[in-house]
């Protein structure tokens, strides 16, 4: 089961990728994670990559396709489920590519849609809770709202992150994702207009839910 996955930040990607992983068992490769395997190994690539992130730049691709290449080769048997990559036009192209000379086949992919206002909220609305990471605090989501200042599920005290009120920085990366022209929803459409003849699924989930009605959605979307 080979699946792509494509949200922007804010939009319980990730989060649901995990529900993905479980249900298949397959691999959950996060292109995040990716790059701090190699950065953390010290790899020719990895060292490459990191003056990059550093600075707030998408990697090139001839780092990037390589490191991604190379972990779903070696990846479990059942499949993978690789979130965060593509990110561009190129790099959608590049891996279709790939997967047909290696005879890779794609079951689904999915796309969670959010408007920009929306997710930009979610992110800049998160709170940790200092007792568990886990309690789920959002002053941007209803649902989720913390108690006061306090942690919702325990009343501990809430911090926010500082990358998540990073404005410029988010915007940045909502540039890149929310780019219909040669950005990652042109990736997404990229394989929605394949799907039909490659014979596979692309799925399209409404962002604006809460996890639990993305993740039933998703669930029933599912072989
Ligand atoms: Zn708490």
């Amino acid at each position: 089961m080979n699946i792509l996955i494509f949200g922007p930040n804010g939009s319980g990607k990730g989060t649901q990728g995990s529900l993905v992983k479980k249900k298949y068992d397959i691999d959950h490769i996060e292109s995040g994670a990716i790059f701090r395997k190699h950065i953390g190994g010290g790899t020719e690539l990895g060292l490459k990559a990191k003056a990059f992130i550093e600075k707030g730049e998408l990697v090139p691709d001839d780092i990037t396709i390589p490191m991604v290449l190379d972990v779903l080769k070696k990846s479990s048997s059942k499949g993978w489920l690789l979130d965060g990559f593509p990110r561009s036009i190129a790099q959608a192209e590049k891996l279709w590519d790939a997967l047909q000379k290696d005879g890779e086949k794609l079951d689904y992919v999915i796309e969670i849609k959010l408007p920009r206002e929306i997710a930009k909220a979610r992110i800049m609305g998160r709170r940790l809770c200092a007792n568990d990471p886990n309690h789920p605090n959002n002053v941007g989501i209803p649902a989720i709202a913390p108690n006061g200042d306090k942690c919702r599920v325990c009343g501990g005290d809430l911090s926010a992150r500082k990358d998540d009120l990073d404005e410029e920085a988010i915007n940045k990366r909502h540039n890149i994702y929310y780019n219909t022209e040669d950005g990652t929803l042109a990736a997404a459409y990229f394989y929605r207009d394949k799907a039909a003849e490659a014979g596979f699924k692309y799925i399209e989930l409404d962002g604006e839910g809460t996890i639990d009605e993305i993740k039933d959605t998703l669930i029933s979307q599912l072989a």
